[in-house]
């Protein structure tokens, strides 16, 4: 049998305007499990993806990988799900299962592994992503939504909440005052100060503007807020932080921030600069610091977080929105405008 057909919405070049698109899917294996969209999330990585900021796309790009959907069919040795189990795909849906990284659980950092659009199925067709009213994903690659999570505050947690999760875990110990700062408010970065706070953290929030500081400490309860270009206000908190999460997606200095870490606090790159960072090695040096950056997260932590986002009952700001916005969203995104998160209605937006 042939795969399905089905509409999702493309970018046809690097301008990254997306408009719908009609393709087939991928036969479904016996291990695959089908899902009907329902919500997908919209990430400023899919912006960088549809203009080629990242590494060359071959066109046409259907992007989302904040996928929640409804299984509604499942491969004859499919036994992970059943019919109509609510189930999330997040960036990738392949990997080797024998490298090193693969078999310590980080198959993210697999070199074989194939993410969810903009990469190329064992069978030669494009992976494409969860702007779409349908996917085909190996079963490995889906995790369960937890009941009490409603689908569309899942679905920016199947990336944005994993990134913002994976690199903050090593800090989650109960006994041990813990001061973190994110850096850039946004949609990794709003998910972030949600999940260091239910980890007891202390958290400063830095951002570029006054514009985001009463809801920072009021709707994402903060503890504190700075504007990186207020001198005094920087320098009042030196050497004082375990963590910094930088989630900026452009060039911008980074000897500001590593003065702000104490002795041995480590900056934690998860942002994706399209240009070259500097910094002076004295920064790091005279305080044992260190630079280090961290992927998306593994299939495991995937599921950890909707499981702590739901056991902690946390709830995340977005946006939904349907198909005919979708463009308008990505502009906005690109003029910081977005509180904090879109969620495409894919299911709602009668994509077919
Ligand atoms: P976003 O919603 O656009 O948020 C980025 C935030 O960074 C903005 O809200 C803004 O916060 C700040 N910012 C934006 N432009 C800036 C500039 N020119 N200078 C200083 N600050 C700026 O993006 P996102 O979806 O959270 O993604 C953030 C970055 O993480 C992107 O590069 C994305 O590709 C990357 N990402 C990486 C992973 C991973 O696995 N490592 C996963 C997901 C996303 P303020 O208004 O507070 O300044
Ligand atoms: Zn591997």
């Amino acid at each position: 049998m042939e795969g399905r057909r089905v509409i999702g919405l493309a970018a046809r070049d690097e301008s990254g305007h997306l408009s719908p698109y009609s393709f087939t899917l991928r036969k479904t294996g016996p291990e695959d499990v089908v899902l009907k969209v329902l919500y997908c999330g919209v990430d400023h990585t899919d912006l960088h993806q549809m203009r080629s900021e990242i590494f060359p796309i071959n066109y046409p790009l259907v992007p989302g990988h904040e996928v929640v959907g409804e299984v509604v069919e499942l491969g004859s040795e499919a036994k992970k799900f059943k019919l109509g189990d609510k189930v999330g795909v997040g960036c990738m849906i392949s990997s080797c299962g024998k490298c090193m990284a693969c078999e310590s659980n980080s198959e993210q950092y697999c070199s074989e592994r194939i993410l969810t659009y903009g990469g190329t199925n064992k069978d030669g067709t494009p992976t494409q992503g969860g702007f779409s009213s349908a996917m085909v994903v190996h079963q490995k690659f889906v995790v369960k939504i937890p009941e009490k999570l409603a689908p569309e505050q899942a679905a920016p947690l199947l990336c944005a909440g994993v990134t913002a999760y994976s690199p903050l875990k090593q800090f989650y110990n109960p006994d041990k005052a813990i001061k973190a700062e994110i850096l850039g408010l946004g949609g990794v970065g709003h998910l972030g100060v949600l999940i260091a706070k239910a980890m007891g953290h202390h958290v400063t929030v830095i951002s570029s503007s006054e514009n985001k500081r009463v809801e920072a400490l009021e709707q994402l309860g903060a503890d504190a807020f700075l504007v990186s270009s207020n001198a005094a206000e920087m320098e009042g908190a030196a050497n004082s932080l375990d963590y910094i999460l930088d989630t900026v997606p452009a060039l911008h200095p980074l000897g500001p921030y590593i003065s702000l870490l104490k002795v041995a606090g480590k900056l934690i790159f998860v942002g994706v600069a399209t240009k070259p960072l500097c910094f002076n090695t004295e920064h790091l040096l005279l305080g044992t610091k260190s630079l280090t950056g961290s992927f998306i997260g593994s299939m495991e932590e995937t599921q950890e977080i909707l499981d702590f986002w739901s056991e902690k009952a946390l709830t995340s700001m977005i946006e939904v929105v349907k198909a005919d916005y979708i463009n308008k969203a990505f502009e906005k995104m690109e003029r910081n405008e977005v509180r904090y998160r879109f969620v495409l209605d894919v299911a709602g937006s009668n994509l077919e």
